[in-house]
């Protein structure tokens, strides 16, 4: 007969691995089981011109990183594999403003600033944050735009998971967990975060808590998905899963007296609203509701300057606070992975689809040259940096699921935009500083649809089942022993990069979880 486990986590991401550490400290027997592949160091691409180890896409057998799911009003980017979205981000951590802990469906529940506190700091200790130690060529441009606009002291370093040591190209002892975490290689500024650490030093989640848990006997059962999950007699769960790296794949099951939902908010939520229709009725049905896209705005300035290098420094290495609302940061990719140049139109800020097609045929003939010398420098990621605006306005979407995949809806608001004009202007000053241009997505550019690597929301918490999927301690009502930990159950807009609040406010949901009797 088959072992029943205490707890089944669903995805390996920031909240799947916080609830498999913290599980496992306290006794329980836990199995991860996560859809994508199990990465090491030297597995990863070396530019994402390599698609079959960049995206994820299993139809075309490319076993990626990162996912890229299009809907009618987002794009969205997300991570895949052993450690989730913290393989192909881009390692910062900010905390976010008072406005976060007192807004949306959680803000009447607690002190969320205060009762946070603590589990900030753990969050910040346990994925080994440091304040980045250098400044390269986009940041010095971005410090240079601030100082322009007289925003000079807005300008700051990122805080970011990553190890500084000083023996440089060397293993060092590991530096977080008193020598019971793996080796580490100090940083080198390559770049190259978001194709994958080749080196060794991002603190990526197999690095702290997913090995930290290994060490305590949980298990991982990697590329295969998480299909249904079912109450059965005993107070437990039948968890059905099959292989997601093979076509005809086989079903299986096991079963678990406890079930943490942690695929990120597009596994949890999809998987969520089909099961509300068979397995799990009981779910509120808010699940799928107040989907945020944390209001961004993707823009890429490209210069055919060749004295420029972007490439140099960690993936995100500096922040600008433009105003209370509005953050900008620039990020880089490494030597070499220039494949966004196939992507990417000139950016047009105009809400009209005429207008805008008409101003996209101008700007190109009006600057036909500079244009073709742009598209085909010879290392478009060394010459170019993609400016990320953030802004904690609150518009919300709905995610609804016909019987093969879910799409999106308005809910609240309006719709999110491309078209965020202090992003336009401060890209615009960013682009005459190094002489370049700025450009766009061609699905922003064209349509007008935004892009997100921050989705967040659809299983948020709320004071009872009809606001919210979960409750304040993260569980989920009409169903014992069920919990959400991921970005699903974020329930305000934090205008920043969410994984350190995905993680604190995993780490909290776990404190109240008792020990194994
Ligand atoms: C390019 C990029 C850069 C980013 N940079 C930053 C940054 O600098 N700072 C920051 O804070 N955030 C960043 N993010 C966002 C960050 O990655 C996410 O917010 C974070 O990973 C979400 O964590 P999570 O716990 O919700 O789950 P995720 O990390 O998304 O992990 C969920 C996991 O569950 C798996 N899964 C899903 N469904 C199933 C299923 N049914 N069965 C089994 N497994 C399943 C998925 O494969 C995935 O591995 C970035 C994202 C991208 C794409
Ligand atoms: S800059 Fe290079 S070495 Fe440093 S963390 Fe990023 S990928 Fe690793």
């Amino acid at each position: 007969m088959k072992k029943t486990y205490d707890y089944i986590i669903i995805g390996s991401g920031f909240g799947g691995s916080v609830s498999a550490l913290r599980l496992a400290e306290k006794g329980y027997t836990v199995l991860v089981i996560e859809k994508g592949k199990w990465y090491k160091a030297k597995d990863f691409p070396k530019t994402n011109w390599d698609l079959k180890k960049w995206i994820w896409l299993p139809l075309f057998k490319f076993f990626g990183i990162m996912k890229m799911t299009y809907y009618r009003h987002l794009a969205i980017l997300s991570g895949v594999g052993v450690g989730g979205g913290s393989l192909v981000y881009a390692n910062t951590l900010p905390k976010p403003k008072s406005k976060f802990f007192e807004s949306g469906s959680w803000a009447e529940l607690e002190n969320w600033e205060k009762v946070l506190t603590p589990f900030y700091k753990t969050a910040l200790r346990m994925l080994g944050a440091e304040k980045n130690p250098k400044f390269f060529d986009a940041d010095t441009t971005l410090k240079e735009v601030a100082k322009n606009i007289k925003l000079e002291n807005k300008f700051d370093t990122t805080n970011v998971a990553v190890f500084f040591g000083d023996k440089k190209n060397q293993k060092n002892k590991d530096p977080y967990f008193e020598g019971k975490g793996p080796e580490r290689v100090s940083c080198n500024f390559c770049g190259k975060c978001m194709t994958g650490c080749p080196n060794n030093s991002k603190n990526t989640l197999d690095k702290n808590y997913l090995y930290l848990a290994q060490r305590l006997g949980v298990e991982i059962l990697a590329e295969n998905e998480v299909v249904d999950v079912s109450p059965i007699e005993g107070n437990s769960y039948e968890i059905t899963y099959k292989n997601s790296t093979k076509y005809f794949a086989k079903k299986q099951k096991v079963q678990s007296k406890g079930v943490i939902f942690a695929g990120g908010v597009l596994g949890t939520v999809s998987l969520m609203l089909k099961l509300k229709k068979t397995s799990l009725p009981n779910l509120s049905d808010m699940v799928g509701k107040d989907v945020r896209s944390n209001n961004e705005a993707l823009i890429m300035v490209a210069t055919t300057d060749k004295t420029k290098d972007f490439t140099k420094g960690v993936a995100i290495a500096s922040i600008l606070d433009l105003d209370k609302n509005t953050h900008v940061e620039p990020v880089r990719y490494g030597r070499g992975s220039g494949f966004w140049r196939t992507l990417m139109l000139p950016s047009i800020q105009e809400s009209n689809f005429l207008l805008r097609v008409i101003k996209l045929v101008f700007t190109l003939i009006k600057d036909p040259f500079n244009w073709l010398k742009i598209f085909v420098v010879k290392d478009f990621a060394k010459q170019s940096t993609v400016l990320l605006f953030m802004q904690n306005l609150d518009s919300t979407l709905q995610f609804k699921r016909s019987w093969f995949r879910m799409s999106s809806h308005i809910l609240k608001g309006k719709a999110p935009t491309a078209f965020i004009p202090e992003a336009h202007k401060i890209a615009n000053e960013y682009a005459k500083k190094v002489n370049g241009k700025s450009m766009s997505i061609f699905s922003e550019t064209l349509t007008g649809i935004p892009s997100t690597a921050h989705i967040l929301g659809g299983c948020v918490m709320g004071e009872n089942k009809s606001v919210g999927v979960i409750d304040k301690f993260n569980r989920v009502y009409g169903y014992d022993k069920m919990y959400v930990c991921d970005g699903s159950m974020i329930s305000a807009n934090p205008g920043v990069n969410p994984s350190l609040s995905i993680t604190a406010i995993s780490e909290r949901a776990m404190s109240f979880i008792k020990e194994k009797e």
